[in-house]
């Protein structure tokens, strides 16, 4: 059974384990989520924000070169109404005529700051040109094969972009028919510069490219990017690309870019192939955020916002958002271990009240125990007291009622001796009245009145001494109850042939005790004196009473054999006796020292140096004593 709550305790240790590694594997958790979704949405952020400065750059790059495409576009539309453009026309070998139409073509191309403006046949030979004076000059080549030739043969406006065969500069040709009475005659081309925007370029970390039809950089900020294929080309439509005349036989190399599914991200490898295989252009590993619009003249541009920011800027998100986790996890953990603090000092708080209140309840119990035999043993004594009082009352009575069956030899003997002499002075009385002798009869009939006084006054003696005293304290008068023990036992006293010496103190002494009980005690310290010196040559018993305000104290000295010393310690004890049996009870000195106690007083004894007892009774002193109604 006692390892059953052992059992529980381990299964809520267990318990408790597990929950708290639910909460650490939850709190992980939150902070996995919360750092990944900081990720993401930082990551989105600065790639929303790359696009937005992408594409606002990318509005003005495409404007501008709106721009100068328009202003391009409609030089060949107005050069193809020109005189001086249909004569040359007409008179390709008019030397007068041609050179009238390059000088003016070469002004025009002054103006317009083309990079060239030159005026073809029908077969494509040209006739007329404003590089015409230079080594480059254009005039009687034939660039049949340029598709812009065809376009205006057409009879539209045709557009081309190309790489210069003679000059070796990448161009924008613009070309437009010469109708001469609506037939066809010619086609008037301007070849605009395309470089300017990169000249013009302002950004460091972004750059832009504009694609031409066939999806090659002809335009681009980074050098190395002209003339790659922006999106991988085919094997075949490379080859194509490359014979043709439109790259001057360049090698057209894809850009080894990566898109970002889902993102308007690329990423450009390390290092970029240049010229040639062997060629290669190192540059670091880069991201850029695209946006790209096709332009009416059917090119992509493209502007790529430098992404390299989106690294550190998404780490620094991440280390804020770590470090508050951080301190948000902190200051859980702290405020759930204070609270887990608390509850453990209350529990333990809570622990010592309880065993506090179990000890105070004990000690309530023990107590309330105790107090309880106590009570018991107070009743008890109670009892045992007032049985004490009865027995020692019953005691006083037996032990007075055997005094007197001790005196009533010397008590009959005291009261036949006056009844004789009363008998005999009564004849004497008769005999002197028949004689006539009334003096002498009257004399010895005042002796019988002295005679019958006497027995009167043993009688009352006796009578007073016999009586039951009612327990009780009242005033008494000490000598009074000394001389009464003393007439009581005065046969005895007689027989033993003991002198009694009563040092006469004041005769009103008045103390605490009781008359009878009083008389009984020096009954009792007079008969054991009287014992004492049965067997001595000298018997003489001093009493005296001397008393001062509160005390008043008798001695009782007596010339007999003193207390044996083996019971002087115990002679107060009840039945403590050196008398032979049948002789002594051991109770008299018993019920002398209750009697006094009784009174309030104390009782002692020592032998005196002169040989024999000395007894010490002493008595509190009472109020002048009152006339007793004893
Ligand atoms: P009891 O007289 O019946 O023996 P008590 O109590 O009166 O009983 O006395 C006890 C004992 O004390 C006596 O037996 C005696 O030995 C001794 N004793 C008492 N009074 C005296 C005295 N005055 N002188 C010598 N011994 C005494």
């Amino acid at each position: 059974m006692a390892g059953l709550p052992a059992l529980a305790y381990a299964g809520s240790m267990i318990g408790i384990r597990y929950f708290r590694a639910a909460v650490f594997l939850l709190a992980a958790l939150a902070v996995g989520g919360l750092l990944y979704g900081t990720y993401r949405y930082a990551y989105e952020q600065i790639v929303a924000e790359l696009h937005e400065r992408a594409k606002s750059r990318l509005k003005i790059v495409v404007a501008n070169l709106q721009g100068e495409l328009d202003k391009y576009s409609f030089q060949p539309k107005l050069l193809a109404r020109e005189p001086y453009v249909h004569d040359a026309l007409a008179h390709p070998l008019n030397r007068r005529l041609v050179d009238r139409a390059n000088t003016a073509l070469a002004q025009v191309n002054g103006v317009t700051g083309a990079l060239a403006t030159y005026l073809m046949d029908r077969s494509g030979t040209t006739i007329a040109s404003s590089n015409w004076a230079l080594e480059t000059s254009f005039v009687g080549k034939n660039f049949s094969f340029r598709p812009y030739f065809h376009q205006a043969l057409e009879g539209r406006l045709g557009r081309f972009f190309a790489l210069g065969t003679t000059s070796g500069e990448r161009g924008y040709y613009f070309s437009f028919p010469v109708r001469i009475a609506g037939e066809i005659k010619g086609v008037v081309v301007v070849k605009m510069a395309v470089t300017l925007l990169e000249q013009t370029w302002q950004s460091e970390a972004d750059e832009f490219v504009a694609l031409d039809e066939n999806g090659i950089i002809f335009l681009s900020t980074e050098p190395s990017w002209v003339f790659k294929a922006f999106h991988p080309l085919e094997e075949a439509k490379r080859n194509a690309l490359e014979e043709g005349r439109q790259y001057a036989g360049r090698r057209l190399n894809n850009l080894e870019i990566t898109h970002v599914s889902g993102q308007p991200l690329v990423r450009l490898a390390g290092s970029t192939l240049g010229e040639t295989e062997d060629d290669r252009v190192a540059t670091a590993p880069t991201s850029y955020v695209l946006a790209s619009k096709t332009i009416p003249a059917g090119w992509k541009v493209m502007v790529l916002a430098n992404a390299g920011e989106i690294g550190p800027r998404v780490r620094l998100a991440l280390l804020v958002v770590g470090f508050m986790a951080f301190s948000a996890v902190l200051v859980v953990v702290n405020i759930v271990q204070r609270r887990r603090r608390l509850t453990e000092r209350m529990a333990m708080e809570e622990q010592a009240r309880a065993q506090l209140e179990a000890t105070v309840a004990d000690r309530t119990r023990d107590l309330s125990e105790a107090v309880e035999r106590l009570s018991d043993e107070v009743a008890e004594r109670q009892r045992t007291e007032d049985h004490l009082c009865k027995t020692q009352e019953e005691l006083i009575q037996a032990s007075k009622l055997a005094a007197l069956g001790n005196l009533s030899a010397g008590l009959s003997h005291e009261l036949n001796q006056p009844l004789t002499a009363i008998r005999n002075y009564s004849e004497n009385a008769r005999v002197y009245l028949d004689r006539g002798n009334a003096d002498m009869a009257l004399s010895n009939l005042g002796r019988i009145a002295e005679m019958s006084d006497r027995m009167a006054r043993i009688i009352k003696n006796l009578r007073t001494f016999a009586r039951n005293e009612t327990v009780g304290v009242r005033p008494t008068r000490l000598l009074f109850a000394i001389r009464n023990a003393i007439a009581l036992l005065e046969a005895e006293i007689e027989k033993a042939g003991v002198t009694v010496v009563l040092e006469q103190g004041d005769e009103t002494i008045a103390v605490k005790g009781g008359e009878v009980r009083l008389q009984q005690v020096f009954v009792n310290l007079i008969s054991n004196a009287l014992d004492a010196m049965a067997n001595v040559p000298e018997r003489r018993l001093f009493i005296a009473v001397v008393a001062d305000e509160q005390i008043a104290e008798v001695k009782l000295r007596d010339t007999g054999t003193g207390v044996d010393p083996s019971v002087i310690d115990r002679v107060f004890d009840p039945f403590v006796t050196t008398k032979d049996v049948g002789k002594g009870t051991g109770l008299g000195l018993s019920i002398t020292f209750g009697i006094i106690k009784q009174f309030g007083g104390t009782i002692s004894v020592q032998n005196s140096d002169e040989g024999g007892a000395e007894f010490k009774v002493r008595l509190l002193r009472a109020e002048r004593h009152q006339e007793a109604a004893e």
